[in-house]
């Protein structure tokens, strides 16, 4: 299918890896310009390498922490003129409820609310004035059924996604939609990470963490960053044009609700 975004520009946040790294590539082959960021420079730089040889598009690279706002200055005056944002950062780390205290829930609040929301307000208005403009945001399932673990991403993101709702349908009028993907466990570094403390935890090694897991999938397995820059680039897409403020889950069907 033809996406009809070629020549628009992309800034991809977070996107040296993972699910970040899935939408960039799925962006490229739809002929998109790209600007990724990531905060390791080899990593990006490699990343970016490899999709400008592999799609022919320009690649800017910013290593930058995009939570801190020095990142998210760079990132912006690399872009220039943006068509399509894409808001990711890593997510916040597992815990127990009554262990986070003030300054972990203001970080998370950085990471995966605040960080979006000014990016947003840096990219949208110049969209709104020419017309058309994507954003998504990649957030979790965990909108959509908390886990307990994740209490602060579950906090976070749920604040974006009340943002979100509000302002995606102020400015859909002026051909600018902003969406959310909701992964579920997807075979990224993050998962590897969250598999090894619940080994840890069990006593059962990695291996066995992420087969105990996938049985709990209705899929049967994790999902891929290539999956997940398919649907990215869809909802960045010119057939995407009536889908306003939806939080869209890509999980396997793990959770367990009728909508
Ligand atoms: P990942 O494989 O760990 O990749 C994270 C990417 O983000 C890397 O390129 C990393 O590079 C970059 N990054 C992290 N923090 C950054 C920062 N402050 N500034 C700029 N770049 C940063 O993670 P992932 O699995 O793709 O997850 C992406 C997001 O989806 C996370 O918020 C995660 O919580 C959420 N999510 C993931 C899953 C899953 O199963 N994978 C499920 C639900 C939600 P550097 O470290 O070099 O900066």
């Amino acid at each position: 299918m033809d996406l009809g975004i070629k020549g628009k520009k992309a800034i991809v946040c977070a996107s040296s890896k993972g699910l970040g790294q899935g939408c960039a590539r799925a962006l490229a082959a739809a002929g998109v310009d790209l600007v990724m960021n990531a905060r390791g420079a080899e990593a990006l730089e490699a990343s970016a390498a490899a999709i400008r040889s592999e799609f022919g598009v320009d690649v800017q690279a910013v290593a930058a922490d995009i939570t801190s706002e020095e990142g998210r200055a760079a990132v912006l005056e690399a872009a220039g003129q943006v068509d399509i944002l894409v808001n990711n950062a890593g997510g916040p780390p597992p815990g127990m409820w009554h262990d986070w205290e003030r300054e972990d829930f203001i970080q998370a609040l950085d990471s995966n609310m605040l960080t979006p929301i000014a990016l947003i307000k840096a990219c949208v208005p110049g969209m709104m004035e020419r017309g058309w403009g994507r954003v998504v945001n990649i957030t979790s399932q965990s909108v959509k059924a908390p886990i307990g673990v994740l209490g602060l991403s579950n906090s976070a993101r749920a604040g974006l996604t009340g943002y979100v709702a509000g302002t995606s349908r102020q400015v859909a009028g002026k051909g600018v939609n902003i969406n959310n993907l909701l992964p579920g466990i997807h075979a990224t570094d993050r998962a590897t990470s969250l598999d090894g403390g619940v080994a840890k935890a069990q006593g059962i090694t990695p291996d066995e963490a992420r087969a105990n897991r996938e049985k709990t999938i209705p899929a049967g397995r994790y999902g891929t960053a290539d999956e997940f820059g398919a649907a990215c680039a869809f909802l960045c897409s010119q057939h995407a044009g009536f889908i306003v403020g939806q939080n869209i889950l890509l999980d396997g069907g793990g959770v367990n609700s009728t909508l």
